[in-house]
């Protein structure tokens, strides 16, 4: 054989045993057996234990027939005084019949255990001593039956009534014991034709068994099927509808999660096309207002020095903007990432806070609005600084923003035995009611053109919230439009 050939061959072997095992482990093979089992072993059970009581009442009939029959010999024994002249001829006769109608032997025995008559002729004479003879005198019947060799032996005392003299009373005096086989040949083969139908009845019902548990298990993984079919359609595009397959409690278990999961997915779905679509809209806003600086600086012949440099700061502030939106954006979507991790260390808070109202001071000077830091006691928590450094910046850099001109900012931090918190309180424009619970999206803005005038991307706060339950804390806002907005954010310290 080929290498090809032979690892075709290997192949193929491995494919088979693959499907076969997935065959062991499919649903409906496991119906289909237990089908066959519950309807085949039943049929099994009760086709032995009839044929099996059939032999023991068979076998117990004979023997009562046979002991009937051995009981009026014994009288005709008695009655024809055969143990004391074995030569009568209507005895003797009567006992060969009785032998070849039941195709066995008769042994009678006389008082001195001599074997008076055999009928097979063999033992005549003899001294026939055995355990159910002895016993048979004493006035025992004892019947043995031998399947193995298929007859029954049995011994019948051969009783003669005398009248007591002293007592006036009947009593049987044992004269002698008829030793008797008799063959169950005859029944033996009844029992192999009875056996013969039986196994050809239960072979017939092996066979509809097998069709019906054929059939019951296609029709009762139907459902299953139905699943699976409506989730391919699912998969392959072809229906968008919630699947519905009401034939089982558990059918309809799997589908209903599998409609949670599918509607999961779909909200999914739409965010990332709002987000890449969002992301285009916020990257090309930039580069039309530079390029419409660009054409109408191009387009103008001799242009005063002093408007060419406007043009060129104004362009200049867009591609910084442009910038700020891309770090932005690569900064969410390095927090996005399902295996980004926090790196913490222990971290002075006040001292980070500290620093990061210092670094704003510029900008806030810029609008007179004042930067208030009160820490109410020394805080030391296991964080990521830098990631929660930006998350606090992000906030304190808004209330200074969406501040008014002389405002303040009130940025407070106190901590208990499980968190630390720190609020940060402008008295700036505020958010309306309705806005709250959008502000955390992404590209989000309260007021787009305000925003764009004062250098937002719409991306901090949705930012500042994944690095918060990165750290599994939380963040809260509340505000009163026109009057202040407050921010507060709960950090378990550990
Ligand atoms: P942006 O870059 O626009 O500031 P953010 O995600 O940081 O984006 O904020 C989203 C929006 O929430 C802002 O555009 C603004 O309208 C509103 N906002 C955030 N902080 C404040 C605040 N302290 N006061 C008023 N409005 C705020």
């Amino acid at each position: 054989m080929s290498i090809g050939k032979r690892v075709e061959s290997i192949y193929r072997g491995s494919v088979s045993k693959i499907s076969g095992l997935r065959i062991m482990r499919s649903f409906r093979f496991r119906i289909f057996l237990m089908l066959l089992v519950v309807g085949i072993i039943p049929a099994v059970i009760v086709r032995t234990a009839i044929l099996s009581s059939y032999e023991d009442r068979a076998i117990s009939v004979r023997e009562s027939e046979v002991m009937n029959q051995l009981s009026i010999i014994a009288n005709h024994l008695i009655t024809y005084n055969y143990m004391g002249d074995p030569s009568n001829e209507a005895v003797n006769a009567e006992l060969e019949q009785m032998s070849n109608l039941y195709d066995g032997r008769i042994l009678i025995i006389g008082g001195n255990f001599k074997a008076i008559k055999d009928t097979n002729g063999v033992s005549m004479g003899k001294t026939i001593i055995s355990e159910e003879v002895i016993k048979c005198f004493k006035g025992q019947k004892v019947v043995n039956y031998d399947a193995k060799n298929g007859y029954i032996e049995m011994t019948t005392p051969i009783n003669e009534t005398i009248t007591d003299e002293e007592t006036g009373r009947d009593i049987d005096v044992v004269r002698g014991v008829m030793l008797t086989s008799v063959s169950t040949d005859t029944l033996a083969t009844t029992l192999k034709i009875l056996s013969r139908v039986a196994w050809t009845i239960d072979i017939v019902m092996m066979v509809i068994i097998f069709a019906l548990a054929m059939l019951f298990s296609r029709i009762l993984t139907k459902p299953f099927n139905k699943v699976t079919e409506a989730i391919s359609e699912v998969k392959e595009g072809f229906s968008t509808e919630a699947l519905s397959v009401p034939d089982y409690a558990e059918t309809e278990h799997i589908v209903e999660a599998f409609n949670m999961v599918l509607k999961r997915m779909r909200a999914l779905d739409e965010s990332r096309q709002e987000f890449v679509s969002n992301v285009s809209h916020e990257l090309k806003t930039p580069i039309t207002s530079m390029k419409i600086l660009a054409e109408s600086l191009m387009g103008s012949e001799d242009v005063p020095n002093e408007l060419y440099r406007e043009f060129m700061e104004d362009i200049v502030g867009e591609i910084d903007r442009e910038d700020k939106i891309i770090s932005d954006l690569l900064t969410l979507v390095k927090l996005d990432k399902t295996n980004t991790s926090i790196n913490p260390s222990q971290t002075n808070i006040n001292e980070m806070m500290e620093q990061i109202l210092k670094r704003l001071k510029p900008i806030a000077s810029l609008n007179n609005v004042e930067l208030i830091l009160e820490s109410e006691r020394e805080v030391v928590a296991n964080v990521d600084e830098v990631k929660l450094n930006l998350a606090f910046t992000n906030l304190i850099e808004n209330a200074i923003k969406y501040n008014k001109q002389d405002g303040s900012v009130h940025v407070a931090l106190d901590c208990d035995h499980q968190f630390f918190t720190v609020t940060v309180k402008d008295t700036g424009i505020g958010i309306p009611e309705e806005e709250i619970e959008h502000i955390f999206e992404r590209f989000y803005r309260v007021d787009k053109s305000h925003s764009r005038e004062i250098g937002g991307t719409g991306l901090g706060l949705s930012i500042a919230r994944n690095i918060i339950i990165m750290h599994r804390g939380t963040i809260s806002v509340e505000s009163t439009p026109g009057e202040y907005s407050v921010f507060t954010v709960k950090v378990p310290m550990l």
